[in-house]
């Protein structure tokens, strides 16, 4: 077993594109052998669930993300969840710093939707290859070709029609793969896919008016011929890039283009790539073991504090117990119980490879970003916060507590459930978020971990900017804008704005600083 063999994705999508129905689907068809709903469930059933716990189930999401891993024909998937909600987190974002491709949802009917949009940036900013997944063809949907126009228009993507629609909503017939030259037809009453695709020869073979209707074998042979005419052809070091996307229709709901989804991933997606890092990027050849950490849930007892940090193994051979030194605090610590969430027996589960993703429990030792290694000698480098699109006041219920606010606060941005910002001017501590979800994790995390009773009220600001620029032109600038400044969790400087006017204003006045919508750290 090597690395090469390792897959590891996200799907991302706006939500009720089908990226739910679709995970299932590709878990299904790739014989799942292990989800991590099973190991938090395991771990939690027996205790109290906390507040958070309690807000995923009355709200009917998950707020974290989770780790689904199936192997076949010799490779092994690990998929990540990233929360599918309108409301989601920095978890989201940050999850897509730990993978290596994405599969793009998108509804039929609908396109390119915001959410869908802000994720494609994501992945772009780390130029992770994206594979399109036009779902719910066999509703009503719009043209196909007016689709990958879509596509190609809003994300400044080439694409490229790996398979096409026989028709959509009443008049669909199936999906023709251009590649393998198979028809995928809908039977029986339920008209899913029966998994017997028919072989033809090419868009031509007379073969095809035999299980074709006359009005949609001449719509498939016209839309063929100016699909696989009009578009680039498939190129895989385009598509590693980020400049090329390869396109598949199908129906996640009636197990269309699942295969051929599975199979793009196997064939295409590269496996375990390098991963920015001072003093230099970490190859996944590398014999010694180093990874990060892209996430933290706290899905246990509150009580107890227990944290699972989520690591991306980026290079050497994990093995259980051995002993790695995070960044964060230098003394190195023996990971005796990993979560591995690969594992079909116990006896692998010993062990884990560049690309797969380990779940180590802890105290809050262990924070998002950190490094973890066996020499301590890098840091990786690039897990971006971002700016939070949500601010608030945090009003405490009880002054004397403000302590415990503070820790609580500092705790809960590691976490990356929140972020916070301490204004130079004043003592009103400003918490920002991605999503609305997360003021609610916020106040009842609040009070069932920390016993700290506080409200959340209007913030005079509109938005936060990370600023930076030569030393005396920030100076100058954060001289004449004391009232706008404020420190984040880490001491760096951020320009609190009323508007987003309000940073165009500033930045035309003041070209040298530059404002920033995400922070690397
Ligand atoms: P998510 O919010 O992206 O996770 O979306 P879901 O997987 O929960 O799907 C949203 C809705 O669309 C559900 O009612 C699904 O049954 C439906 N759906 C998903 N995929 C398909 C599909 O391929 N065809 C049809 N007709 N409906 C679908």
């Amino acid at each position: 077993m090597t690395a090469l063999n390792r897959r590891t994705f996200a799907i991302i999508s706006h939500p009720d594109a089908g990226k739910t129905t679709l995970t299932e689907k590709l878990l299904l068809t790739g014989g799942a052998i292990h989800l991590a709903g099973e190991v938090k469930a395991r771990g939690a059933a027996r205790r109290a669930r906390s507040d958070w716990m309690k807000i995923e189930q009355q709200r009917g999401i998950s707020v974290t993300s989770s780790v689904m891993t199936f192997e076949r024909k010799g490779i092994t998937f690990n998929l990540l969840d990233t929360p599918g909600h309108e409301d989601f987190s920095e978890d989201t974002y940050r999850t897509l710093t730990a993978v290596d491709s994405a599969i793009m949802v998108i509804d039929a009917a609908k396109g390119i939707e915001p959410q869908t949009r802000k994720l494609f940036e994501v992945c772009r900013l780390r130029s992770v290859p994206i594979i399109t997944f036009v779902n719910k063809v066999d509703r009503e949907g719009r043209d196909p070709f007016e689709l990958l126009d879509e596509v190609a228009d809003a994300l400044a993507l080439d694409v490229c029609p790996m398979s096409w629609p026989v028709g959509m909503g009443g008049q669909f017939e199936g999906v023709y793969d251009f590649a393998r030259n198979q028809l995928m037809q809908p039977s029986g009453p339920s008209r899913e896919y029966d998994d017997k695709p028919a072989q033809f020869t090419g868009i031509d073979d007379p073969k095809l008016a035999d299980v074709l209707s006359a009005q949609a074998l001449a719509r498939l042979t016209e839309e063929a011929e100016l699909a696989q005419g009009g578009y680039a052809s498939f190129d895989l070091e385009a598509y590693r890039h980020g400049d090329l996307t390869p396109v598949y229709f199908g129906s996640a709901l009636k197990r269309f283009g699942i295969e051929e989804l599975i199979n793009a991933i196997a064939d295409h997606a590269p496996p375990p790539r390098s991963q920015p890092a001072q003093p230099e990027a970490v190859e996944p050849t590398r014999k010694d073991v180093t990874g990060f950490i892209f996430k933290v849930q706290a899905n246990m007892d509150p009580q107890h504090r227990d944290r699972i940090a989520f690591m991306r193994l980026v290079s050497g051979t994990f093995k259980r117990g051995m002993k790695l030194v995070p960044s964060g605090h230098g003394k190195p610590i023996a990971v005796h119980s990993p979560i591995l969430f690969f594992a079909q027996d116990r006896e692998l589960a010993d062990e884990a490879l560049p690309g797969d993703i380990i779940g180590i429990p802890n105290h809050g030792t262990l924070r998002v970003g950190d490094t973890l290694s066996e020499k301590n000698d890098v840091r990786f480098t690039g897990l971006p916060n971002f700016a939070p699109e949500i601010l608030r006041r945090v009003q405490l219920k009880d002054p004397t507590k403000t302590k415990q606010l503070r820790k609580a606060l500092d705790d809960l941005s590691e976490e990356g459930v929140i972020q916070v910002f301490y204004p130079e001017i004043g003592s009103q501590w400003i918490v920002g978020v991605v999503g609305q979800l997360q003021l609610e994790v916020l106040i009842s995390r609040l009070e069932a971990e920390y016993k700290v009773e506080a409200v959340l009220e209007m913030s005079p600001f509109d938005t936060a900017r990370w600023i930076t620029g030569p030393a005396d032109a920030l100076e100058a600038f954060k001289r004449i804008s004391m009232n706008n400044l404020a420190k984040d969790r880490d001491g760096n400087p951020v320009f609190m704005a009323r508007s987003a006017w309000d940073i165009g204003y500033q930045q035309e006045k003041n070209p040298d600083i530059a404002f920033s919508a995400t922070r690397e750290r």
